[in-house]
């Protein structure tokens, strides 16, 4: 027999786990598909590493953990970190200092039919050749290389990685990310990433899971979660959205860049993004241009709207708008959601 959650690489329910007085996961839900990539993204402190080191076995918790259908914590089960076919990649790396980059990676294979899989790692990950170096012998980008080739090498069945670009400066971080992608899709593996990095998670991942106080608030494609945030604070938390509170009735909440459907009655928030705000001269007026910040492939105007509402337009660079200038703006998409949430 068959079911859905066959298919599932990692089921996690009702994860709670405390420190003293600190909730680090509070009812912590998660469902990753087999294959494929799932970013785990909240601010700092959210409880994203607790939760990687409770799915890899390092830590304990209230609540069940399932990889691959198979009961790993709850229950009574507590399956060892070794035995639960789970790669992790730390985010300060913990390669081993006194090792060469071969002896890291043979870290976890067990002797004897190692070396032909650590060649073949080593050289999916790109470091054939570097073998003997020492771990302070490598760039930042190599090292983590040699993370992940120790995590891959005893060919688990899901990979963990903790903020892996962190350590890395921005020029090199988005080659790395390039790269990781490609050699995590070659080794058909699934893979389960931590970043409170927003523009990192949409731009790498296949499913985004955000997190906010200990738990999972919404998990989806970047597409889907950057158009349709299930509440205010995700819509904040995955980009620039300016929020309006408006009053809703008949169908529809009125702002001053226009009025868009609802079902909901009474006080709202309404949702707008930059890039769906519009500006136009020689229109009746609205808007005063307030702030312009210019960044060559486009620009991020700042207007002042009726009783003192800010909204930012990000448009093309040109044309050149002037701080006290007066347009007219409107916003062509936005979403509506009730106050209070
Ligand atoms: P994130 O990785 O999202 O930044 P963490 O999972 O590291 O968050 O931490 C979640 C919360 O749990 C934080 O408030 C943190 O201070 C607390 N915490 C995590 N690990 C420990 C620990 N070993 N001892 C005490 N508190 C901890
Ligand atoms: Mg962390």
């Amino acid at each position: 027999m068959t079911s859905a959650t066959d298919q599932l690489a990692i089921r996690a329910r009702d994860l709670s786990k405390s420190y003293d007085e600190d909730i680090a996961l509070d009812h912590f839900n998660l469902d990753v598909w087999e294959g494929g990539l799932l970013t785990l993204l909240g601010p700092s402190g959210c409880g994203k590493t607790t939760a990687l080191r409770i799915i890899a076995g390092f830590e304990g918790a209230e609540g069940t953990v399932d990889i691959r259908g198979r009961r790993v914590l709850g229950n009574g089960t507590f399956v060892p970190p070794e035995r639960r076919k789970v790669g992790m990649v730390f985010q300060d790396y913990a390669l081993f200092p006194h090792m060469t980059v071969r002896a890291n990676v043979a870290y976890g294979v067990s002797r004897g039919k190692g070396s032909r899989r650590i060649d073949a790692v080593l050289e999916l990950v790109g470091l054939q050749g570097l073998d003997d170096r020492m771990p302070n012998e490598l760039s930042g980008g190599e090292q983590q290389r040699v993370a992940l080739a120790r995590a891959l090498a005893p060919k688990p069945e899901v990979i963990l990685l903790d903020e892996p670009f962190s350590n890395l400066d921005a020029v090199l971080r988005d080659r790395v990310r390039r790269e990781l992608r490609v050699i995590l899709t070659e080794a058909r593996i699934t893979a389960v990433f931590v970043t409170h990095d927003q523009e990192e998670a949409l731009a790498t991942s296949d499913i985004v899971a955000v997190m906010k106080d200990g738990r999972v608030l919404q998990a989806d494609t970047p597409a889907e979660l950057y158009s349709n945030p299930a509440n205010p604070w995700i819509a904040e938390f995955l980009g620039d959205a300016d929020v309006i509170p408006a009053t809703a009735h008949r169908g529809y909440a009125d702002t001053p860049l226009g009025r868009f459907k609802t079902d909901l009655k009474g006080p709202v928030l309404v949702v707008i993004r930059p890039e769906n705000v519009q500006i136009s001269l020689g229109e009746a007026s609205n808007a005063v241009v307030a702030n312009v910040e210019f960044f060559g492939h486009d620009q991020l105007v700042t207007l002042a709207v009726g009783g003192g509402t800010r909204v930012r337009s990000r448009i093309g660079p040109r044309p050149a708008y002037t701080p006290g200038q007066k347009c007219r703006a409107r916003a062509i998409d936005a979403r509506v959601y009730p106050r209070g949430t």
